[in-house]
């Protein structure tokens, strides 16, 4: 069969092959981003549903408006004001989970050979999603405070790219988040020179004590022009539910209004159940109960994969100490400072029954095969010690 020549620009992530690795019985996890089932508020969920399903079952199972469910377009944009961003529910639109917002966001502004900038190292499935649109992505490096804007404002100066893809709360992978100085400064280069910023922010919930800067959209009100070149993605799925599918896009109307036309296309509209179930716990009270009990595990889980890997692996790993999110990023220092290679370390790991995942598939470019990336969000504190023991063993 004769595919489409877009697919060209894309490969099965060397991650979905390391993924079928993992059924295998007793193998400990650090690979995937799934959050801990057991930290599911099910009843909570299992209460909005019986109450949306009682009581306002025709428009629930109906077909639905594209840009969302009202009442939680409605709920979002209380949501988001309670974290400092001031959005109308008409100036964002409910998404099949956030990574429908990117995908969105890829359809709408990305012509093949069009330049990209993300972060090196950043979230695998906006790279392979931009690169199916034919986007030419290019790297900029980043330190424990997130992307270097200075080598960041070059590039833009240099490639002049239709975008520029940020994580900039608990990356994924890096774990890194953007400084309050830098995000000031990246409002203003979006302004200086007209590039659009897209703020992906799935993770900025899940902080360990100190709440994370402002985000991107918060601190745009202070940044005259700034809004009009800035795109911002959330998502429940790291905080309630990833089943549930539902995200959200903020962007410029025009922008909103091609990416809702897209989505029209797509899948019409996300399902109106999981979104009135969303909008219905909002109501609930309960999110904030359930959020202080993510925050406290993680934070927990974190601290004892930091320690494990210490006592375990010594000067052999370097890691950063992340706030808040689900992962650490790591590099194997090797002999002479000058790293082994991690996806042969990662297949050694799974003959000892433990996984995470290589680093080098998170690089658009040039690839640190030192690198990787570890989970401390889906297995408990006694299986992250028994795991590093286990990555000991392989090392
Ligand atoms: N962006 C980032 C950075 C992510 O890590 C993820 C999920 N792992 C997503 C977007 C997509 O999340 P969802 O579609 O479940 O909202």
């Amino acid at each position: 069969m004769q595919f489409a020549d877009r697919l060209k620009n894309v490969e099965t992530s060397a991650i979905r092959e390391l993924f079928k690795l993992l059924g295998k019985p007793g193998i400990i996890s650090f690979a995937g981003g799934f959050p801990d089932p057991a930290l599911f508020d099910a009843e909570g969920i299992a209460q909005a549903s019986q109450a949306v399903l009682t009581h306002n079952p025709g428009p629930v199972l109906q077909y639905g408006a594209t840009e969302g469910y009202q009442p939680l377009r409605e709920g979002i944009s209380t949501f988001m004001e309670g974290k400092g961003s001031s959005v109308r529910p008409e100036g964002l639109i409910v998404t099949t989970g956030s990574q429908q917002a990117l995908d969105l966001i890829g359809k709408t502004m990305i012509s093949p050979g069009d330049k990209v900038i993300v972060e090196a190292p950043t979230f695998l499935a906006t790279i392979q999603c931009f690169r199916l649109y034919g986007a030419h992505i290019i790297g900029a490096p980043i330190d424990a405070d997130g992307v270097d804007v200075d080598k960041l404002e070059a590039l833009i100066e240099e490639h002049k790219p239709k975008l520029v893809y940020l994580i900039p709360t608990f990356g994924n992978p890096s774990g890194a988040t953007l400084s309050l100085a830098r995000r000031q400064r990246i409002l203003e280069i979006a302004v200086r020179t007209q590039t659009l910023v897209v703020e992906d922010d799935p993770y900025g919930e899940l902080y360990f004590d100190q709440a994370p800067p402002p985000s991107l959209l918060a601190l745009s009100d202070g940044v005259p022009g700034s809004r009009d070149w800035l795109a911002h993605c959330g998502s429940f799925s790291k905080i309630l539910s990833p089943g549930l599918r539902v995200g959200w896009l903020v962007a410029p109307p025009a922008l909103l209004a091609n990416a809702t036309m897209c989505k029209q296309f797509s899948d019409a509209h996300t399902s109106n159940l999981t979104q009135a179930i969303c909008a219905h716990y909002l109501t609930m009270n309960r999110l904030d109960a359930t959020l202080a009990v993510v925050r406290r595990t993680y934070a927990e889980r974190a601290r004892v994969m930091a320690e494990s890997l210490r006592r375990e692996l010594g000067d052999a790993i370097a890691f950063n100490q992340p706030r808040g999110g689900m992962f650490f990023w790591a590099r194997l220092t090797g002999a002479n400072g000058k790293g082994s290679h991690a996806p042969d370390f990662a297949k050694r790991a799974i003959d000892q029954g433990v996984a995470f995942v290589p680093g080098a598939p998170f690089f658009a470019h040039d690839p640190d095969l030192s690198t990787l990336r570890l989970s401390f969000a889906t297995a408990d504190v006694a299986k992250i010690e028994e795991g590093i023991g286990r990555l000991a063993q392989a090392l």
